[in-house]
C-alpha cells in the first residue's frame, strides 16, 4: 500500500491490487485556492468498487486498465478502515476530536463511489457495505453516493432498495451518437431509458439524482447539448455536476471546455430550475482528480 498527499491536501492511498481511496479536505473542495488547514477535519471519501473497470470509457485512465475483479466486502470495509487511521492520526496530533468511531460522519461528510470501477456491476457487495457501515459507524445511507455510467435496471434497484441510497448518472452527453463515442461500452443503454429512471428517481427521493456531465470543448458543450439538457424537464432542484476535463494522458487529444462556456452552462442550467455546481478538481499533481485514476 502506497500513501501520496496532494498540495491541496488530498490523500491517495493505492492498495497493492491496483485500486485507490482518495480522501478530499472539505476546504479543497469548496475554495481551491484558500490554503488547506494543516490538519483538515471534514473531508469527503472517493472509494473504488472493482480493480480496473470494463466500462472503457475513453476519458478516464480507469477504463484503459483491463478489468480483472469486483472488490470483496473485506477489501470494500478496508477501505474505510485505512482512512479511519489517517483521521485518527490528525485527531491525536490536533487533539480537536477523540470521540472514536461512532462520529466518522464528523470528519467524513460523504462517501461516493467515484473511483475505479463501476459500483453498480459490485452492487451486491456494495449494498452489504453500506449496511455494515450504518451498524458499525451509524453512518446514514442518504450520505453514501454510488455514481454510475448508466446502467437502467441496476439503476432501477436502488430506487426499489429499502434505504435513501444517492445516484449519480454520468451522463456526459445527451446526444447519443456523442455518448457512444466517449462511452463505447455503454451503447445498449439508451439515453432516453436513462432519463426515464432519473424521473422515477426524483418522484421517489426529496433529494434529487446527481447528473454528472464532463465538459469538452466542442464535443459536449454545444448549444444543442445545452438545450436538449434542459428539455429533459427533470425536477426541479435536480443536481447537475458540470466537471472539466482533466487533462489526464488519456484525453490529450481533447480539450476541456472554456472557464466561460462552463460558467455559461451553470447559470443557463440554472435558470432552467436545476441545481448546478462545477465540480473543483483536486489532487491532479498526485493524479487523483477524476479520470486520472489508474
Ligand atoms: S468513468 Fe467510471 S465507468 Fe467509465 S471507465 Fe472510468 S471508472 Fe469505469
Amino acid at each position: 500500500m502506497k500513501t501520496q498527499t496532494s498540495s491541496d491536501g488530498t490523500i491517495k492511498t493505492k492498495f497493492n491490487e491496483g485500486h485507490s481511496t482518495i480522501l478530499i479536505p472539505r476546504s479543497a473542495l469548496l475554495d481551491k485556492n484558500k490554503p488547506t488547514p494543516q490538519f483538515p477535519t471534514a473531508f469527503t471519501l472517493c472509494l473504488s468498487s472493482q480493480i480496473g473497470c470494463p466500462m472503457g470509457c475513453t476519458f478516464c485512465l480507469s477504463g484503459k486498465i483491463p478489468y480483472q475483479r469486483n472488490l470483496t466486502l473485506k477489501e470494500l470495509k478496508e477501505q474505510i478502515e485505512t482512512t479511519i487511521k489517517h483521521i485518527s492520526i490528525e485527531d491525536l496530533r490536533t487533539k480537536q476530536n477523540t470521540k472514536g468511531k461512532n462520529n466518522l460522519s464528523d470528519h467524513i461528510t460523504s462517501i461516493v463511489f467515484m473511483g475505479m470501477g463501476e459500483p453498480l456491476l459490485n452492487l451486491d457487495n456494495i449494498l452489504k457495505f453500506c449496511e455494515w457501515l450504518n451498524e458499525e459507524y451509524n453512518y446514514s445511507f442518504a450520505k453514501i453516493c454510488l455514481s454510475t455510467s448508466g446502467i437502467p435496471k441496476k439503476m432501477q434497484e436502488i430506487i426499489n432498495y429499502k434505504y435513501p441510497i444517492q445516484l449519480a448518472l454520468s451522463l456526459h452527453s445527451p446526444r447519443q451518437e456523442i455518448r457512444n463515442q466517449i462511452m463505447p461500452n455503454l451503447k445498449q443503454y439508451p439515453i432516453k431509458d436513462l432519463i426515464e429512471v432519473c424521473h422515477e428517481y426524483n418522484k421517489k427521493y426529496k433529494q434529487k439524482i446527481m447528473i454528472e456531465y464532463l465538459m469538452i470543448k466542442d464535443l459536449t458543450d454545444t448549444d444543442e447539448d445545452l438545450q436538449n439538457l434542459i428539455n429533459y424537464k427533470l425536477a426541479k432542484y435536480t443536481n447537475f455536476n458540470l466537471i472539466p476535463l482533466n487533462g489526464s494522458p488519456s484525453t490529450v487529444d481533447r480539450k476541456p471546455s472554456t472557464p466561460e462556456r462552463t460558467e455559461f452552462f451553470k447559470e443557463k442550467l440554472r435558470e432552467a430550475g436545476y441545481k448546478c455546481f462545477i465540480r473543483t478538481s483536486t489532487g491532479q499533481d498526485i493524479e487523483a482528480a477524476c479520470g486520472m485514476l489508474k
